[in-house]
């Protein structure tokens, strides 16, 4: 299905793909872009599945519709490529929260214990730690270091949910949150399960713990997508970003996607435009540029973690 958007500019999807193929570019989009996005994407899907495509593509140029970290991650696992990132202001308000500082302070606090990094951090971060994750594969990363005690940066509540489904790892994590999954309350899942009684409710577990130790199904957005397609049921309550909520209507229209609240929205995440991603690939401007010696670090951590999620 078109987005509208894009009715207004016929040529701009023409114009994008001319230069795409002129470049040898590829589009990386994330699912909690604008959803117009996707119709000048060649990949779309969460942290995980970009990271894995980033690593192997053959393009010369990377285009991430994304924000910051996940343009640098790119870049650390393709160091060859020209990866551009389509609004440069574009940052995630979570990994901005753990600076190199503020990690050495809390190493310092906890020291010979192995440190799992969630993706949402900085190159300088990635650095320091030992494996990274993203939300599809915490538990399966915090799982192989066979530790009984292990640090966790800077999803707190990520950290949370993955100790409380192994049982027998104790996770120390720092105080870092989403803002935009933050806004979710218990109460308005209490709220939604009264208007919709036969719909279930499926959250992120970058969810308060009181929201995701409620919900019917706690994935990461892949595994909330891969619920709603395999359900036999009908109706969902979705307690994640509005991407996620888009996308689940246009490919699903016989199901009844209902987003928890109309304001759970990452607002960096909806900076792109098609026509920053045009701009880009005309003048390659918004290169991301890594320090060498750190990224030879970061990208250690990023190969640990493509390893174990084989
Ligand atoms: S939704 Fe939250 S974790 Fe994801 S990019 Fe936005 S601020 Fe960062």
């Amino acid at each position: 299905m078109k987005g509208h958007y894009f009715k207004h500019m016929p040529n701009i999807i023409d114009k994008i793909n001319t230069l795409k193929k002129a470049k040898n570019a590829i589009i990386l989009a994330h699912c909690y872009q604008p959803v117009e996005i996707d119709e000048v994407a060649d990949y779309v899907g969460d942290s995980l599945y970009l990271s894995q495509v980033a690593s192997r593509t053959d393009a010369d140029i990377i285009v991430f519709a994304g924000v910051y970290f996940m343009a640098q991650t790119a870049k650390l696992l393709s160091p060859d490529k020209k990866v551009l990132l389509p609004q440069i202001e574009a940052g995630c308000r979570m990994a901005d929260m753990l600076s190199y500082r503020q990690l050495k302070e809390f190493l310092a606090q906890h020291p010979s214990l192995p440190t799992v990094c969630y993706v949402n951090s900085t190159a300088e971060v990635k650095a320091e730690c030992d494996i990274c994750c993203t939300s599809s594969n915490a538990e399966k990363i915090v799982k192989s270091l066979g530790k009984s005690k292990v640090l966790f940066v800077p999803d707190t509540y990520l950290g949370k949910w993955v100790e409380k489904q192994l049982g027998n790892v104790e996770v120390i994590t720092y105080p870092g949150f989403c803002p935009t999954h933050l806004q979710i309350r218990p109460q308005d899942i209490e709220n939604a399960r009264k208007k919709y009684p036969n719909a279930l409710v499926l959250a992120h577990p970058e969810c308060h713990m009181s929201v995701s130790s409620i919900a019917d199904f706690v994935g990461a957005t892949s595994g909330i997508m891969n619920f709603v397609a395999k359900s036999k049921n009908k109706e969902f309550i979705i307690a994640t970003e509005q991407g996620v909520v888009d996308r689940l209507k246009r490919d699903y229209p016989n199901k009844t996607i209902i987003p928890i609240k109309n304001n759970i929205i990452c607002p960096n995440m909806k900076m792109t435009s098609p026509e920053d991603i045009l701009h880009v690939l005309e003048t390659e401007e918004n290169e991301i540029i890594v320090d060498e010696e750190i990224a030879k670090r970061a990208v250690n951590c990023l190969n640990r973690m493509l390893e174990v999620s084989k």
